[in-house]
């Protein structure tokens, strides 16, 4: 697949104190989320703006509400990211890219930073919300990774909610796919991703995506591998990455930035920006965007492609929707 390299717009950062302004009390909560990086976001017409604004926004509400009621983050996690895998703009569940065959291989991830349990599926076809297998996975396994026709036939066992393939299609990424079968302008935006701490000061990460449009059929990108697209420790932070995931992989980005806390005292939004101006390299297919809350609720959304669809919230009133710088 030949990818079109978009002109690289400048890192944007969006960070935020971890004290409450008016009461200077530590954060209680914090979650964050994004549904994909890429400037292609900024192309939508008014109305889709604000559809996918409206969208973030719901979800942004549905785990804030999960966490200020006492709930853990691993279900606000897993609650948001189930809700952007039932909206079609995203390339997450419904609405997910198609692959070079013609179909959809969906691949998730899902985090616990009391302890590093993980659970990850990857290539899944008829998985309706693959976060929610994730999660299977992780406490109803011994193991971290399913793919493929194992990772579906462990969703039949668990009485997930099971679709057919014809479930994920949409207009939208058909002609994407047939636009970048023609070696045209590169289309995969919307992953997703939710990374949260909840009031037991527990971290949670989670990533959910169809991948690159027209990928090779079977192949994996970084958003069910830990450490690469989504990693979580209460003693460091929550991440969760999007963007061309052999590069997520090569570079272990996800861990990459818990690594810097812990072993270089780094603070969390100088960690991302070199990340996503050193190690990253934009002009080389190392676009992308990163959203990390910390054990200690500072909240930073990073990107270097121009756009990411974004939100946050918090305990401190702070509750915020972006798409553009
Ligand atoms: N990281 C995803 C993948 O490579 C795609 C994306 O985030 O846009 O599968």
């Amino acid at each position: 697949m030949k990818t079109v390299y978009l002109p690289v717009v400048a890192l944007v950062l969006m960070n935020s104190p971890a004290v409450a302004a008016d009461n200077l009390e530590p954060v209680r909560y914090a979650i964050a989320l994004h549904g994909g990086a890429g400037s292609d976001w900024l192309k939508l017409d008014t109305n889709e703006q604000a559809d996918v604004k409206d969208s973030l926004r719901q979800a942004i509400t549905l785990g804030k509400t999960i966490l200020a009621d006492g709930g853990t983050s691993l279900d606000a996690v897993e609650q948001v990211i189930r809700h952007l895998e039932n909206d079609p703009i995203f390339n997450a569940g419904k609405g997910a890219v198609f692959n070079s065959a013609g179909g959809h291989e969906l691949d998730a991830s899902i985090m616990d930073g009391r302890d590093r349990a993980c659970g990850a599926v990857a290539g899944v076809k008829t998985v309706k919300n693959p976060i929610s297998l994730a999660r299977l996975v992780m406490q109803e396994t011994r193991h971290v990774l399913l793919s493929g026709d194992g990772a579906d036939q462990f969703a039949k066992e668990q009485g997930v909610d099971l679709v057919d393939q014809q479930y994920f299609w949409t207009q939208r990424r058909y002609d994407a796919w047939q636009r970048v079968k023609q070696q045209q302008a590169d289309d995969h935006k919307g992953t997703v991703g939710c990374v949260a701490l909840d009031t037991h000061g527990n971290l949670a990460a989670g990533t959910s995506t169809g991948g690159l449009t027209n990928k090779l059929y079977g192949r994996i990108g970084d958003s069910p591998i830990v450490g690469a697209g989504t990693f979580a420790d209460n003693k460091t932070c929550a991440v969760s990455c999007t963007g061309v995931g052999e590069n997520f992989i090569r570079n272990a980005i996800a861990y990459d930035v818990s690594a810097r806390m812990a072993y270089k005292q780094q603070p969390v939004e100088e960690a991302v920006r070199e990340i996503l101006t050193q190690t990253l390299d934009p002009s080389k297919n190392g676009q992308g965007g990163i959203i990390v809350v910390t054990h200690d609720g500072k909240i930073t959304m990073q990107f270097n492609t121009g756009a990411m669809a974004r939100a946050s919230a918090d305990s401190a009133g702070r509750l915020e929707v972006a798409m553009g710088e």
